[in-house]
């Protein structure tokens, strides 16, 4: 059935508000605050809700529908964190408020500065950066002044793998250093003699993600730390996949030097849609004078605890306006005092367990490039498929007729036609098993009816999209009198 249209219902006078008579008297707007052009409906109160609310239903999001994006770590969000942030304390508490009026939102921040530090292995925390790939930037910045605040000035080049996020090759330009990329081997692993071979005395750091984007645990990370060490270059952790590793191990262990997190994926803080994330920054002790101002610190005072903003005193500057995101950091504060030492690592636990159990029941339809156990997450090949006619991109339009939201495709790079499916911790066997049995009947469907899937989505309030225009030039504006033809074809097809 065809979707009514808001703008459609217009009927002239009809109106959304109702007001109180004018106790003051009437004023004309300056000229030109007004556009009069805009032919807007007028429609009732409860026309705009249904419009809004039938709009909100028709979005994919983790409250509806299971949300395999690989990178991403769509979990589900505890509505308990929503509680947190919107206490008054939390909520209302204005960044300028002074430090001694505003002790127990600082007090948040610290602690949650400690537990991400004991979460990575590392020392010190810096709150500021509000995504991964601003916590990236962050990172690097340090990394570059530690080698300039030693005169070490000839450092040039970062070292990142062909298996990196795109982020990570971007992060190491914009901080004006050369990319030099090594080669992933034949089990996924970081190729060790390429690398010894690209190390030397330009080499200011490596950027590793670890596990990678294959999902896979780095084999040889101890020596890979060792051999960028050695040559006097620094480890940058891309921590997007901390999900894998919570409570197992810690990159500062495993001989990373500094690292992002990324709240909105492993801390269950909300993401999606452009919102607002955060992705802090861990660093080793010989890092923390070099953090973004202002970090949070705790003082002894007559038996209390006082909590004050401290600029660290060869900081690499601001990197965002006053506290950061500091809802974000709420939630995610909430979550890991919820969840405890034991809870996390039982989230990795099931989050690995999880991707496990849909690697192995995938991987006989689908090609799996690199067949040893995952961590939280898995790539798969539709190269079988794409030689039945049938590319990655149609099986990620079809998986939307059956209600799940598709997973991460065409990345990483190195694997042709690649699916990448991370389901986290928080799906249940009934809801993988669906997924899988989807995932299966679309590879049935490959070999007896290709079109089906080349023409999905079907059920979706929109069929294929031109997906190179709709990112470069999105078409976000209402047009009546085409509408209104779309809505005569649409019907007739349907009909
Ligand atoms: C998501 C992601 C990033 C970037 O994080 P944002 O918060 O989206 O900026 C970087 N690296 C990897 C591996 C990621 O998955």
């Amino acid at each position: 059935m065809p979707e009514p249209l808001i703008f459609e219902w217009s009927s002239e006078g009809r109106t959304a508000y109702s007001l109180p008579e004018s106790q003051v008297p009437d004023a004309s707007l300056p000229e030109g605050l007004v556009r009069d052009e805009l032919d807007l409906p007028e429609v009732s109160e409860l026309d705009v809700v249904r419009h809004f609310v039938r709009l909100s239903q028709q979005n994919v999001s983790i409250d509806t529908h299971f949300y395999p994006l690989g990178s991403c770590t769509m979990k589900y969000n505890p509505k308990v964190n929503e509680e947190v942030a919107s206490l008054r304390g939390v909520r209302r508490v204005h960044p300028y408020t002074p430090p001694e009026r505003a002790q127990g939102a600082l007090q948040i921040m610290y602690e949650l500065q400690q537990a991400l530090a004991e979460i990575a292995g590392l020392d010190a925390v810096s709150l500021q950066p509000a995504a991964g790939a601003h916590g990236e930037l962050t990172g690097m910045l340090v990394m570059r002044a530690y080698h300039e605040s030693r005169g070490d000035t000839n450092r040039h080049v970062v070292i990142v793998p062909d298996s990196a996020h795109g982020t990570n090759p971007a992060t190491a330009a914009m901080v004006g250093y050369q990319v030099a990329t090594v080669r992933s081997d034949e089990r996924g692993n970081v190729d060790l003699d390429q690398l010894r071979s690209l190390v030397g005395p330009e080499t200011a750091g490596m950027m590793l993600t670890n596990p990678n984007t294959l999902g896979l645990f780095d084999e040889h990370i101890e020596a890979i730390c060792r051999t960028v060490h050695e040559a006097g270059g620094l480890m940058y952790g891309d921590g997007a996949n901390m999900n894998a590793i919570l409570g197992i191990t810690k990159p500062g262990e495993l001989g990373f030097d500094v690292m992002h997190y990324n709240l909105h994926k492993t801390f269950t803080t909300p993401h999606g849609g452009g919102g607002p994330g955060a992705g802090p920054i861990a660093v080793r002790d010989f890092l923390a004078e070099f953090l973004p101002d202002p970090v949070v610190v705790a003082r002894e005072e007559d038996g209390a605890t006082r909590y004050e903003l401290e600029t660290p005193v060869r900081t690499v500057g601001k990197v965002r306006s006053l506290w950061g995101n500091f809802a974000v950091l709420a939630r995610a504060y909430t979550y890991i005092r919820q969840q405890g030492a034991d809870g996390l690592r039982s989230v990795s636990r099931h989050a690995i367990i999880n991707a496990n159990y849909l690697m192995a029941r995938l991987k006989d339809a689908y090609y799996l490039p690199y067949d040893r156990p995952c961590m939280h997450e898995f790539v798969l090949s539709g190269r079988k498929q794409k030689r039945q006619g049938v590319r990655t991109l149609d099986i990620a339009k079809r998986i939307i007729d059956f209600g799940f939201h598709p997973p991460t495709i065409y990345f990483p790079l190195i694997v042709d036609e690649a699916l990448m499916i991370e389901p986290t911790e928080t799906e249940n066997k009934r809801t993988l098993d669906e997924f899988a049995d989807a995932m299966l009947e679309i590879t049935r469907e490959a070999e007896t009816d290709p079109e089906t899937i080349r023409s999905a989505p079907h059920e979706a309030p929109l069929r294929r999209l031109d997906e190179t225009t709709a990112a470069r030039r999105p078409d976000l504006t209402y047009r009546a009198a085409e509408a209104a033809s779309q809505h005569t074809e649409e019907h007739t097809k349907h009909s």
